[in-house]
Parts: C-alpha cells; sequence; structure tokens
C-alpha cells in the first residue's frame, strides 16, 4: 500500500486554546483506520532496534498512541495517569503546563522492574514538561528510557533540548511544525 502523508490528517486550529497559539489536533488522523495504523507502524520501525521492554504514555493521548503499538510490538503498556486515579502505591512528578499551571502524573511503583527498558510515547511534543516528569518517574522505578516517540514535535518550543538535557535517548517526531 503506498504511503500517504500524514500531515493531511492534522487539523490546525488557529487561536486555540488562547489567542495567538495553533493548535495541532491529531483527531482526524485517529480518526482514519490507514492514516493511523501507518503513524502506529512508523514508531514500531523505529524502536525495532531499540530492545523495547515496554510502552509508557502519559494521560490521555499517550494513550491513544502507546497502547496500539505496546499491542504491534507483543510487550505492555504502562499509563502515566493524572494524579489521584491510580488505586495502587504509586511515584508522582509534576511539571508546569504549556499555557500555564501545574499538572502532576503517577505510575503505580510495580509497572516498572528495575533495568526495564521503556519506550516513552505522546501525541505531541510542546514544551516537554510532559515528557519528562514521565521520564522522571520511570528513572525513579529503575526503568532504561530507550527512547521517545511522539507523531507531532512543535520545534519553536525546544522540546527536543528538554529531553536530551535529562541524558541524551533515541528520538523520532513523524511530524515538524
Ligand atoms: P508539553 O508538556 O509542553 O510538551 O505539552 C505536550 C502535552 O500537551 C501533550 O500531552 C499534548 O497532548 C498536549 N499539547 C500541547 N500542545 C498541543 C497541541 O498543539 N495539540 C495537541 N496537544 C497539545
Amino acid at each position: 500500500m503506498s504511503k500517504i502523508n500524514l500531515h493531511d490528517y492534522v487539523a490546525t486550529v488557529e487561536n486555540y486554546p488562547e489567542p495567538g497559539v495553533s493548535f495541532r489536533d491529531i483527531s482526524p488522523l485517529m480518526g482514519n483506520g490507514e492514516a493511523y495504523k501507518q503513524a502506529i507502524d512508523e514508531i514500531v520501525d523505529f524502536a525495532k532496534d531499540l530492545k523495547v521492554d515496554l510502552i509508557a504514555g502519559p494521560e490521555s493521548r499517550g494513550f491513544i498512541v502507546g497502547s496500539p503499538l505496546a499491542y504491534a510490538m507483543d510487550i505492555g503498556f504502562v499509563p502515566a495517569r493524572k494524579s489521584g486515579k491510580l488505586p495502587r502505591k504509586a511515584l508522582s512528578a509534576s511539571y508546569t503546563l504549556e499555557y500555564g499551571g501545574v499538572n502532576e502524573l503517577e505510575i503505580h511503583e510495580d509497572a516498572i522492574q528495575p533495568g526495564q527498558r521503556v519506550l516513552i510515547v505522546d501525541d505531541l511534543l510542546a514544551t516537554g514538561g510532559t515528557i519528562n516528569a514521565t521520564r522522571k518517574i520511570v528513572e525513579e522505578l529503575g526503568g532504561v528510557v530507550a527512547g521517545v516517540a511522539f507523531i507531532i514535535e512543535l520545534e519553536d518550543l525546544h522540546g527536543r533540548e528538554k529531553i536530551m538535557e535529562a541524558g541524551e535517548v533515541p528520538f523520532v517526531a513523524l511530524m515538524e511544525y
């Protein structure tokens, strides 16, 4: 099957959620079977030599990328949930949001075993706060970050540099804006 242009499945919403912001919405990509499958397949291809044991992704769009990826790779998925949602003992990390405010993510303490290689994924990389908070918990639990993967990277916000400041890791973003 011929490759499709994933950019055709990203909707740009100007002045959302606040004036001056161009919001990139991947709902059309998720809503199209061919585009969704191609995006996941491209990340599987990126990950094929990284010896990944587990996928981790932040609530909530990280679940939409991470779950099909885990299924395709025959490995497990670990959700990094917003605070107060997990029923058992969890480790947390807080971070500041792109449009202001503070958020907290949590992962169950027994979700990752020391030494396991974890691929961290999300739909979009902006400032890097979300992914670095996820990474902090993964590493505190003894996980090794095998790589990070996104469908979209917003280059002007320099999230990639923030990730690499915390330690160089294999990186992929399927589209850059
Ligand atoms: P960061 O923490 O600043 O890197 O922001 C990334 C997080 O915010 C991701 O979980 C995204 O789902 C969400 N996000 C930020 N900007 C956008 C956008 O333009 N479109 C879709 N999601 C966004």
